[in-house]
């Protein structure tokens, strides 16, 4: 996905969109255009600059470029992520440590963004630019469960966190009584000589990302200064002169090319192609390694009652963090469901319908010596995908991994697990390292700005989009809408201040119905 505020510029070179051009030149002279596609994060950020953009910006026109046929169609849809409203609750990857010490730093980081989120996504029903707030967003508790080992690390995790305001409703227990009160769906079964310890956070959230997506695309949709057009691929960003040219190519072939003064290409997956081909010198530094995602799922109606839980585990000694277990439950259009995964497919796909050729195509020479490194860096990321590869193709295998975590519950009658398959992950490598952080990259005339992989996304697009914001139209945060939308937009204040966070907090959980 990608963002650019355009001045338009008649001078197009491409012949087949001329009378296109001669229409918008004489129309829109002057006028500021801002390009996006339809994810979770680039309906968000075209939201945001929409709302800002109307008392500072003479006019705006905002034109959105999709390749589906409508929006949140890729990892923001249905069943193609966890739905997790990543709030450092429960991931125990956010809190790297041992019993002796935990460092909570990406924790409070985590947490203070996804209250920026909820103010964004409550100023949205506020303002009825989203209608179901409360079909999109559920209370749920988030738990963390150990066993043996890693009770320790647990405890010493909460003894930490605790001590903070964002934290201080957190509960630790080691009693498997107790914690059966809380997630009995995976304590059942559990033999009493099998340690476990347990942390539980009640205010957590479930939230459809895929619905928060529509909702919002539904909006622009109808404003009159938002054109859309869906089976629109762009197919390279390149620099022309001073500009930043955007060639695109709609499903009938017709091609048509707009011209940037910035641009910002932060697409999922498509972020990383389009920087291959923009031949900025930055680009190869960077290479990408696609990995595909499972769940096993199963509908549950009233499971509410008893799991409205999301509850994560620990990633096995040498795993990669995203691939640590968790049991969720998930609404989705009225119907309850539990996933438990993730499982990772060795799928060299760059999407989830994509093709091997779609990624072949990002890899460049210089990009060979990088994979290697990288693979020989990661011979048990390797191995990993290697064995979940072999797993993803029985079923019974990966019930005996939901047994694991919860004995009880892949045997049990009524429940009929189904294997579907998630998104993509796009990993990014940075100089022969596998990076699993945000990495924001620059050209050198700082105007073409490519946001690639990051972990958590959906959860944080909100803070990420004002972050860009903030540093690209520094005007625009000036606009009487930008305290609106975010009353304490400061993550320090957050952070620092306990009251101003309660406040906050108390304020847009009322709005959001959770
Ligand atoms: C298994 C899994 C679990 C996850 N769980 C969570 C979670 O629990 N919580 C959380 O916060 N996040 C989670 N994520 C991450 C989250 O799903 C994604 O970060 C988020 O949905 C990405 O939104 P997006 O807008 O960036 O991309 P997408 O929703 O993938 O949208 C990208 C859009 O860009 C379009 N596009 C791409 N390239 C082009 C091009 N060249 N031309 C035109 N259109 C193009 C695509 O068609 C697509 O519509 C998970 C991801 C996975 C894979």
């Amino acid at each position: 996905m990608f963002w650019q505020k355009l001045h338009w510029n008649p001078h197009s070179e491409n012949k087949e969109d001329a009378s296109d051009i001669q229409e918008q030149s004489t129309s829109m002279k002057e006028k500021v255009l801002v390009i996006a596609w339809t994810g979770v994060m680039w309906t968000t950020a075209w939201v945001l600059i929409n709302e800002l953009s109307k008392s500072i910006w003479e006019s705006i026109k905002i034109i959105i470029l999709e390749s589906q046929d409508g929006p949140a169609k890729e990892c923001s849809n249905a069943f193609n992520n966890a739905w997790t409203g990543h709030e450092s609750n429960c991931e125990l990857n956010f809190t790297p440590g041992d019993k002796h010490n935990v460092n909570i730093e990406k924790a409070l980081h985590i947490h203070a963004q996804y209250n920026i989120s909820k103010q964004f996504w409550s100023y949205l029903s506020e303002k009825n630019i989203v209608k179901n707030i409360k079909d999109i967003i559920h209370k749920v508790k988030h738990v963390s469960v150990v066993q043996e080992n890693d009770i320790e690390f647990l405890k010493k995790r909460y003894e930490t966190m605790k001590n903070h305001h964002f934290f201080d409703k957190m509960i630790f227990s080691k009693k498997l009584k107790e914690i059966s009160k809380w997630i009995p769906l995976i304590t059942k079964e559990w033999g009493e000589n099998n340690p476990i310890a347990a942390t539980i956070v009640p205010s957590g959230t479930d939230v459809n990302y895929w619905q928060l997506t529509e909702e919002m695309a539904e909006y622009l949709e109808n404003q009159k200064n938002v054109e859309v057009h869906y089976n629109t691929y762009v197919d390279k960003i390149e620099k022309k002169g001073e500009e930043w040219s955007i060639k695109t190519k709609n499903k009938d072939k017709v091609k048509k090319t707009y011209r940037a003064d910035n641009v910002l290409s932060a697409a999922w997956w498509g972020a990383i192609q389009l920087l291959k081909k923009s031949g900025i010198p930055q680009a190869k530094n960077f290479a990408s390694f696609p990995i595909g995602w499972g769940f096993l799922m199963t509908e549950a109606e009233n499971i509410s009652d008893i799991h409205n839980i999301k509850a994560y585990s620990k990633a096995e000694k040498w795993n990669p963090p995203m691939s640590v277990p968790h049991l969720d439950i998930r609404y989705v259009n009225g119907k309850t469901y539990i996933l438990f995964g993730p499982f990772a497919l060795f799928n060299l796909k760059m999407s989830k319908n994509g093709s091997f050729m779609e990624y072949l195509k990002t890899l460049r020479l210089h990009d060979t010596t990088k994979l290697l490194k990288s693979s020989t860096h990661n011979v048990d990321l390797i191995k990993y995908l290697a064995k979940e590869t072999y797993k993803a193709r029985s079923k019974e295998d990966l019930i005996k991994e939901l047994e694991k975590f919860a004995p009880w519950l892949g045997s049990k009658e009524g429940f009929d697990w189904k294997f579907i398959r998630a998104g993509q992950r796009v990993q990014i490598i940075e100089d022969g390292e596998l990076n699993f952080g945000t990495k924001m990259v620059y050209s050198d005339d700082g105007r073409y700005a490519s946001l690639l992989w990051a972990s958590p996304w959906a959860s944080v697009s909100p803070d990420i989009t004002k972050e860009w914001v903030e540093k690209t139209y520094p005007e625009l945060t000036k606009a009487p809408a930008f305290k609106e939308i975010f009353p304490e937009p400061d993550k320090d204040i957050l952070r620092n201040d306990p009251e101003r966070y309660y406040e906050v907090k108390e304020k847009v959980n009322k709005a959001l119905g959770i």
